[in-house]
């Protein structure tokens, strides 16, 4: 199979490189890990996407979570569109608050009262932010490998020791910022026990991602969540379960509905804004109600709760009540969870795939991923060259094996059989 063209694809990207860092608005983008320019995308439409060669893809992105219901689905597009005939923003209270507020209120577990914000870096900002206004303590626990937007004090990298303080992993970012964060091995029971015996008093909360999926997707071990839950009771700190990525995704109430853990904040975006720049953080109304202007921990926005993206976040979560998709959504996806699994091992290729829902990786790693340590080995070199030739078969997937790949509503058994058929040319051939 021959590579497809991607001409202008290369000649537009080289313009953006000219005026824009990298030529992207968000690393991720950006195929540092695989190699070569990215595809620069015309229009997308349900499970596809169209660059502007004239290529289609399968689009296993679905802009890094958001379109669960795949792209243009028509309830969330008329949403938006009546939403425009009255105009883009007024920052003054609309209904529309109020309804996605309602909704988001009904369906998560955890959420009495929630603020919406632009984006999930805002929500993680804002929800520790609050932890600490709401308990008078400044250290927070975070696991080495989440992801939770790019707050100064959540920028540390890799794993270190109980109590040890945790050092940026980015330039710009103070040593003061990050030196409250206490940087943990994702899944160690003990080590956190350990922590929490150590600092209990002075930990005002714990922020995790209920399934990961910024180090692949990696699960919660059976006890992890439920340690968790029970310690920051004991301990008087605040659970903040980042489901950024879960939420609505492995299950209509996240990731705290489908493993029946009940944290103390949680924070939202991705599908909640049905592909506008919506985020959200909500939980306990006593804790809520900390937030300015009935309590006195600051938080704002100019854009907050717009209309627009209030309107296709509105759609988006009704139609996931109204048809209840995740059934068979995830049979689809272990579907082709399997046929994956099976192409790597006819062709000989070590490999463990971890999926909760419809988000899944095929890691390039023999050892079950639990923790940043043993995600860390995945051959990286192996996944640039699957990435490649997937691309190259109109199969567009994650360009990192740190990703979550997502499937989505409208993907059908027809494009679940094609994404097999490429896996197995791919993983034969990059051997
Ligand atoms: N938390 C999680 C779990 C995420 O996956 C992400 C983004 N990938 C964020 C927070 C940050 O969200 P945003 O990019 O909207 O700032």
């Amino acid at each position: 199979m021959t590579a497809r063209s991607r001409t202008r694809s290369e000649a537009e990207f080289e313009r953006a490189l000219k005026v824009i860092p990298g030529g992207v608005n968000s690393p991720a983008r950006a195929f540092g890990a695989v190699g070569g320019h990215p595809v620069v995308i015309d229009r997308g439409e349900g499970q596809y996407l169209y660059d502007i060669d004239g290529n289609r893809y399968i689009d296993f992105v679905g802009s890094w979570g958001p379109h669960i219901l795949g792209h243009l689905h028509p309830q969330v597009m008329s949403g938006i569109e009546e939403a425009l005939k009255k105009g883009t923003s007024f920052g003054a209270p609309t209904v529309l608050e109020s309804e996605l507020a309602e909704l988001v209120a009904e369906l998560v577990p955890s959420v009495e009262k929630v603020r919406m914000v632009n984006s999930g870096t805002e929500a993680a900002m804002s929800a520790i932010r609050l932890a600490r206004g709401y308990t008078g303590r400044d250290k927070i626990i975070k696991f080495a490998g989440c992801y939770h937007g790019h707050v100064d004090s959540l920028l540390v990298q890799a794993g270190s020791g109980a109590l040890t303080l945790g050092a940026p992993s980015s330039p710009g970012v103070p040593q003061g910022c990050t030196a409250d964060t206490l940087v943990l091995e994702y899944n160690d029971i003990e080590q956190l026990k350990e922590t929490f015996s150590q600092a209990g008093d002075q930990i005002a909360g714990v922020i995790l991602e209920p399934v990961v999926g910024n180090m692949g997707v990696v699960l919660p071990e059976p006890g992890f969540l439920e340690t968790v839950r029970e310690l920051c009771t004991q301990h008087q700190s605040v659970f903040i379960m980042d489901e950024v990525m879960t939420g609505f995704r492995v299950a209509l109430g996240g990731a705290q509905q489908r493993f029946g853990v009940t944290p103390d904040i949680c924070m939202l975006g991705k599908v909640i804004g049905g592909g506008m720049p919506v985020g959200a953080y909500g939980g306990k109304a006593e804790i809520m109600d900390a937030i300015s202007p009935v309590g006195s921990v600051y938080q704002a926005g100019t854009l907050s709760g717009n209309p627009i993206a209030m309107a296709s976040g509105i759609a988006t979560l009704q139609c996931l009540r109204e048809t209840n998709p995740y059934p068979e959504l995830e049979a689809k996806t272990q579907r082709l969870t399997k046929g994956l699994s099976a192409a790597a091992s006819k062709a000989g290729l070590p490999h463990t795939l971890a999926e909760c829902g419809s988000m899944f990786t095929l890691f390039f790693n023999p050892e079950k991923v639990t923790s940043f340590a043993v995600s860390s080995q995945n051959d990286t070199e192996r996944f640039a060259r699957y990435f490649q030739g997937m691309l190259d078969r109109g199969i567009y997937l994650p360009c990192s094996q740190f990703e979550a790949n997502f499937a989505s509503t409208c993907m059908t058994d027809e494009d679940i059989d094609q994404t097999i058929q490429a896996a197995e040319e791919v993983l034969q051939s990059i051997g």
